[in-house]
């Protein structure tokens, strides 16, 4: 629990200083998680009842000040050192046998099994190799890892249908991450990892090169970075402030046109119309660019 509790705790900071602004959270789950900190009762799942809006600034403290309480020490959650990448050669050959050899590369590769936990696995891009158009996003989360494919949980779901909307269907695009395991976090007495964490300088850079190799073996048209995480992965980290500043406008990368847009769990966070818009306006770019047939009705999703 405690373990859970710091990982919950990251998480909402996390999502603070990404602009989130207010949780769903349930009266019952409020009031686990106060008899949780306090050292109390709390055993058992939280089950959603009645669903408020919990402001991030309300229960931020209510899970921070108690653990101080009981926390001998504060628990920094680590980034475990990762080697520099070291470089490799893309075979030659068709682009199936490229993409084959490549993906073996990955899953194999003892760095990345060495940060996954036992029964999970490393996670290698999906999806046609003719796409014209390669989703980016950010690590696996804990679906991702079970299954072994990219964006199968929840925002996998919304993505899917973002796909959808486009006219298109998930296996007629490439779905790729900028990080090829789930970022490790604390795990409580029974090993289970709760919560997530963006992947650091270190770990983008170790699978950056495996991305790089999908864009190059699958040569999409365009790319599509889900997410500040992606897009720091991708430009540079510290070349923007907040995804506001980036997103819907093309930029490049490894001679791909790159549009940034916000990653589909932002959506879920935010169910606002105005979040929605925003995020159909940069996938009619998408659109556009891949020269895709766009109905009235596609344009006027959000009019
Ligand atoms: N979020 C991501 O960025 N990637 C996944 O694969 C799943 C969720």
């Amino acid at each position: 629990m405690h373990a859970s509790l710091h990982a919950l705790t990251a998480e909402l900071k996390r999502l603070k200083a990404s602009g989130v602004k207010s949780l769903p959270v349930s009266e019952e789950s409020l009031m686990k998680l106060r008899a949780a900190v306090a050292g109390r009762a709390a055993t058992g799942v939280v089950a959603p009842a009645a669903v408020v809006a919990a402001p991030v600034e309300k229960l931020a403290p209510v899970l921070a000040a108690p653990a101080r309480a009981f926390a001998a020490k504060p628990v920094v959650v680590e980034t475990p050192a990762v080697p520099t990448p070291v470089p490799f050669e893309l075979p030659a050959g068709v682009k199936t046998a490229r993409w084959s050899a490549l993906r073996e590369r990955v899953l194999n590769d003892p760095v990345c099994r060495a940060r996954v936990r036992p029964g999970k696995q490393v996670v290698f891009g999906v999806g046609s190799l003719e796409a014209k158009i390669m989703f980016v996003g950010e690590a696996p989360g804990g679906e991702e890892e079970v299954q072994g494919e990219p964006f199968v949980g929840p925002a996998g779901q919304l993505l899917n249908k973002m796909i959808g909307a486009m006219g298109l269907k998930r296996a007629d695009v490439y779905i790729g991450n900028i990080m090829n395991w789930r970022p490790e976090m604390p795990v409580d007495a029974s090993g289970v990892q709760y919560g997530n964490r963006p992947p650091s300088t270190q770990e983008l850079a170790y699978c950056l090169p495996y991305l790089k190799a999908q864009i190059e073996v699958v040569n999409p048209e365009l790319l599509v970075a889900l997410g500040s995480t992606a897009a720091q992965g991708l430009l540079g980290v510290g070349t923007f402030k907040a995804l506001g500043e980036i997103r819907g406008k093309w930029r490049e990368f490894a001679g791909k046109p790159l549009m940034v847009t916000y990653h589909p769990s932002y959506i879920l966070r935010n169910q606002s119309n105005q979040s929605k818009r925003l995020i159909w306006e940069d996938l009619l770019k998408v659109m556009e660019r891949a020269a895709l047939p766009i109905s009235e009705k596609q344009r006027g999703f959000f009019s």
